[in-house]
């Protein structure tokens, strides 16, 4: 395949294509295809923007049709028939039966755009500069998202200090208890560290090594922030959109944010697309604060409500939590007895398998050989060292199984 075109002109800053060097043509369902017809099973889902699927025909439909329709594509934050649409069925349909009160805030189309607008509105609201973020936190790439972004590689590329953020060891980490070091460095009148406008957490740090915050610590969590008067929020922009089996990724803990962001999926069919909601009292904006040229791409949102209603109609959440027991099942029975030192976590459809105490190479090398096999996976966590699980949600069983052994043959490859 010619990709003298990447490799001559494109800038070195490409990432992905370097893991899989071919060239992509076609995508349907679960899988992709490069431009010599080689089908290759999605386990990366666009990195989670592609939860019902590649070029889902339902949603297909109803964006040719409005394209058929000479329907207004670009609509900056101008009133449009398809937001109007969007914000009724967004309200009727996945607010409302949830118990949540949101006003949504249309952002630029970019997860990292979401965040901004969130750490920008904690700050006005609280006269505060300060936030907190976990440590294994990924929020985007953007200068106040990457200050709450904890990989050292991206943040040693701003090239100017990225302040006004304390990292909070995440639960996982240390034996200690994550809520009882915060309140000490708010009572303690030593600990040097000041008081936040708001904690962002991701509930399940997906780039951080697929971590799940478990449902007593994310409302504990709510309690801290309510008893400190410090905003919650959170970044479902990755396990959203019923990743984790209900469609907003904090529901298992019966919590409610006070701010909240989404993108990837929202978007419906691949669509850039993100949203920030924040309880109505918080929505001290003024007219044109914070704002962007593509806050109102329509498609999107046509996209977006179609996702929505194939979501509701086809019984996603459901679908996703019978298929994680399929998953859970295989990387306890066949994965884990390959070698003591694998571990597994997860939820949903959302699985690492984390080779951390195994040498740097040996999981390039797992990718490198799932990649032979035809399978497109992609890793996170620490040193890049978990191989991250999120296929399309709507994979049917057989595939899913299907990339399941597929992974378990490229483990076998190189552990041997
Ligand atoms: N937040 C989370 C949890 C993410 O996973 C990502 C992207 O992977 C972002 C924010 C940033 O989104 P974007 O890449 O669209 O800016």
């Amino acid at each position: 395949m010619d990709t003298k075109a990447f490799e001559n002109y494109e800038s070195e800053v490409r990432s992905y294509s370097r893991k899989f060097p071919v060239v992509f043509a076609k995508a349907k369902g679960s899988y992709l295809y490069d431009e010599d017809g080689n089908k290759y099973l999605d386990f990366f889902d666009g990195a989670g923007a592609e939860n019902y699927g590649h070029n889902n025909p339902e949603i297909k439909e109803k964006l040719i049709e409005y394209l058929n329709d000479d329907g207004i594509i670009h609509g900056l934050d101008l009133y449009t028939k398809p937001k109007r649409d969007f914000i009724d069925y967004f309200e009727k349909e996945v607010l409302i039966p949830r118990g949540l009160s949101y006003k949504i805030m249309f952002t630029g189309p970019t997860g990292a755009n979401a965040v901004e607008s969130a750490l920008k509105l904690a700050r006005k609201v609280k006269h505060r500069q300060e936030i907190w973020a976990l440590m294994g936190a990924f929020h985007g790439m953007t200068l106040g998202a990457l200050s709450l972004t904890t990989d050292r590689n991206p943040r040693a590329s701003a090239g100017v200090s990225l302040d006004h953020v304390t990292h909070i060891p995440a639960p996982y980490m240390f034996d200690m208890d994550t809520i009882s070091y915060m309140e000490k460095l708010l009572t303690d009148d030593h600990s040097g560290v000041e008081k936040p406008a708001a904690l962002i957490i991701e509930t399940i740090q997906a780039e951080g090594g697929v971590y799940v915050m478990d449902e007593t610590w994310l409302q504990r969590v709510r309690k801290f922030c309510d008893q400190y008067d410090i905003l919650l929020i959170v970044d479902d922009i990755q396990v959203g959109c019923a990743r984790s089996g209900k469609f907003f990724s904090f529901e298992r803990a019966h919590i409610v944010p006070d701010i909240l962001v989404l993108s990837k999926s929202i978007g419906g069919y691949g669509m850039p697309f993100a949203l920030t909601l924040m309880k109505p009292e918080l929505d001290i904006w003024k007219p044109g604060e914070h704002n962007g040229t593509f806050r109102g791409n329509q498609l999107a949102i046509v996209a977006a409500k179609a996702g929505l209603e194939f979501m509701i109609s086809h019984h996603i959440e459901e679908e996703v939590e019978r298929k994680s027991k399929i998953v859970e099942q295989f990387l306890q029975d066949e994965i884990l007895p390959i070698h003591p030192k694998i571990k597994v976590r997860g939820i949903g459809l959302i699985w690492g398998i984390d080779f951390g105490e195994f040498s740097d190479s040996v999981i390039s090398s797992i990718v490198h050989e799932a990649f032979y096999r035809n399978l497109v996976i992609e890793t996170a966590g620490r040193f890049d060292s978990v191989l991250k699980i999120m296929p399309p949600l709507t994979i049917s069983d057989e595939d899913l199984k299907m990339g399941l052994s597929i992974i378990k043959e490229a483990i076998l490859e190189v552990i041997k």
